[in-house]
């Protein structure tokens, strides 16, 4: 297990977009993968995103408490192809925003397309708080942070 250093505010880097990943360097991110999952878990977080640990590309990891299926998933070039219509708004946290919360409104339902470890694309439907927090890790994707909400 290998920690990342987790980049805050003011890192300029955090508001930059992030590049998106060519399928022949998919291989090549498990170890990465693994790390930001252990770095997301060791500062309590349930998502993480590449450019808080100040890699700008298209990669987020999400805690196996907000999936669908009870274990971690590793998105890569995510996007967010429907929104619904119907908000909710919940007080969100960002481990490069430390200290902070805020109330944040997101669409309660939400399409992704993404790609997985084996390069696979696949789309699904997330509700509610797994929808909330990958509608957070991909605002992080295109340099945007809770503060701006
Ligand atoms: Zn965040």
């Amino acid at each position: 297990m290998s920690l990342l250093k987790i980049v805050t505010i003011p890192s300029k880097n955090l508001r930059e977009p992030s590049q998106e990943i060519k399928p022949a360097d998919i291989s090549q991110l498990s170890v990465l993968i693994e790390n930001m999952i252990d770095t997301m878990y060791a500062g309590d977080g349930i998502g993480l995103a590449a450019p808080q640990i100040g890699k700008n590309i298209q990669l987020i990891v999400i805690g196996k408490d907000a999936t669908t299926n009870n274990r971690d998933w590793a998105l890569i070039n995510p996007q967010i192809i429907k929104h619904s219509w119907r908000k909710q708004t919940a007080e969100e946290g960002c481990l490069s925003v430390p200290g902070i919360n805020v109330k944040v409104t997101r669409s309660k339902k939400i399409i992704v397309k993404a790609l997985n470890q084996e390069g696979k694309e696949f789309t699904f439907t997330a509700e509610d708080y797994f929808a909330r927090v990958l509608q957070h890790e991909i605002d992080h994707l295109n340099g945007i942070l809770i503060v701006d909400k």
